[in-house]
């Protein structure tokens, strides 16, 4: 299909918000057409009546809208669709698919099956049991009009299955290579509920033709449904798109990626505080890389460097670690005013007073450096905003004398109540217990440590002059006191 138009497609069912996987498919594909110079389609699978719910289309809408992955057709977020191949939503293209179900009966490709459920059942549960692979018997496949007609009296349920020929089917996969599949292990495969109401591998080639998908990228564990499309396609006479199927995603342990071990939705991590391009960046190294160095991309950079070809066969292990390093590098190259708006919600949540703008800034700038996500800000920095409480063994610095402890933090305050306000900064207050540890030879960790515990409670923080240059005189010198130095 050389020389055609890319058109690509995602195509999610609207059964929760916007999956990992979703995304990854979702970048992989505007990758793919942004690169080809063609067209990514946003199509909404909503056939399963009971499962899916317009409020996931809406997230699904909103998720790929935050990551920055532009759509050229499909719904839009204001209720309305965009591109020439519509509608985007399989339960607005009925009458086409009826068209097609009528075509594949009356050119005897499909039948009519009235078995039960539970005959199927027991067909499926013999065959096991005689160690054959289960598949459809083919027992509807040659009614005559009279058994038909009996089996309708009846009141029986049918639905449409399509006559799977006995052949092979081969097909060139763009990542994982010549992809072959026998039939014969299909059986008589169910396409339709009835003429109105294609299933699943059938409205999926339907569509594809109707929008004339090029390319169709999605995960690996669409592969086993694509002999049936290949068939399904063949058998209406369409041409054949290409394929590329994915790698799965892992959880951490290395087994299929799921809810109970990794948190599986773009939602979730927003929630998280992670940035979107961070997440971008991320899913983009899930089962690719560029194979040099570098591993900090923006969306444009991706779209030159990345190739389809270069997709990896094997599972993409999910490393939150590297996730969170990601994240660290893009919240670190946030201007303090850029980080000040993302945090403030963070802040909030938690139930921090952000009202005094420029202290809260200041405040959380020191955290910048070392934070992974956002949601573990409020954390970092409450010491700032709440009264502290801890453990006066703290203020013990190693093995050293509580003694000395004491008597250091008095040194301390008498150095803070002579700092005058004006000069109060993170840098004449280094310099000048610098000074003083120099003066009255000090051990750093002897005084520093407490100053630094005093002020904070906290095991780990940012240091004594930064936390006591944002904190201000007023409380750096009530949290000194409070330690019972004099
Ligand atoms: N509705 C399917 C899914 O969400 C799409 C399959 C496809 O891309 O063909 O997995």
């Amino acid at each position: 299909m050389k020389n055609k138009e890319v058109r690509v497609r995602i195509a999610p069912s609207p059964t929760g918000s916007l999956h990992l996987g979703t995304a990854r498919s979702a970048l992989y594909n505007y990758l793919f057409a942004k690169r080809e110079g063609g067209t990514f389609i946003l199509r909404i699978e909503d056939t399963d009546l009971e499962r899916s719910d317009i409020k996931y289309t809406k997230q699904i809408i909103e998720g790929l809208e935050w990551l920055g992955i532009e759509w050229d057709e499909g719904p839009t977020s204001d209720g309305k669709e965009k591109g020439k191949y519509g509608p985007y939503f399989q339960t607005k293209r009925t009458d086409t698919y009826e068209k097609y179900i009528k075509q594949l009966l009356d050119e005897d490709k499909a039948y009519y099956c009235y078995c039960s459920k539970e005959e199927l059942e027991a067909e499926r549960k013999a065959m096991e049991e005689k160690g054959v692979a289960p598949v459809y018997s083919g027992k509807c496949k040659n009614l005559t009009d009279e058994q038909k007609k009996a089996y309708e009296k009846e009141g029986r349920n049918s639905i449409i299955r399509y006559r799977v020929p006995e052949k092979v089917v081969t097909f060139r996969d763009m990542i994982r290579g010549e992809v072959t599949f026998d039939t014969g292990l299909l059986g008589d495969i169910a396409v339709a509920r009835d003429v109105k109401t294609p299933l699943y591998n059938l409205a999926v080639v339907i569509d594809d033709y109707m929008m004339e998908i090029s390319h169709v990228i999605r995960g690996e564990d669409h592969l086993s449904n694509t002999p049936k499309q290949i068939l399904m396609t063949e058998a209406l006479g369409f041409p054949v798109p290409e394929f590329g199927h994915l790698p799965l995603i892992l959880n951490e342990d290395k087994t299929k990626l799921s809810k109970r071990k990794t948190k599986v939705t773009i939602d979730d991590y927003k929630e998280e505080g992670y940035l979107p391009e961070a997440i971008l960046n991320f899913i983009l190294l899930l089962g690719w890389n560029p194979k040099t160095e570098q591993e900090m991309f923006t969306l444009s950079e991706m779209v030159h460097v990345f190739n389809i070809g270069g997709v990896h066969k094997g599972g993409a292990v999910f490393a939150k670690e590297k996730l969170d390093w990601i994240n660290s590098q893009y919240l670190r190259k946030l201007s303090p005013d850029q980080f000040l708006e993302i945090a403030l919600p963070f802040l909030e949540k938690a139930g921090i007073d952000t009202s005094d703008k420029e202290y809260v800034r200041k405040a959380i700038v020191l955290e910048q450096e070392r934070i992974k996500k956002l949601s573990d800000l409020p954390d970092m920095v409450k010491f700032f905003f709440n009264d502290i409480s801890y453990d006066p063994a703290l203020l013990v610095w190693k093995k050293s004398d509580p003694e000395v402890i004491k008597a250091n933090l008095k040194i301390a305050l008498e150095f803070f109540e002579s700092l005058n306000e004006k000069d109060w900064s993170k840098e004449t207050i280094e310099k000048g217990l610098m000074k003083l540890i120099e003066e009255k030879g000090l051990k750093n960790g002897e005084i520093l440590w407490p100053i630094r515990v005093a002020l904070t409670g906290e095991e780990k923080s940012p240091s004594p002059f930064e936390v006591a240059g944002v904190l201000g005189k007023d409380k750096v010198i009530r949290r000194i006191v409070n330690t019972n130095c004099k």
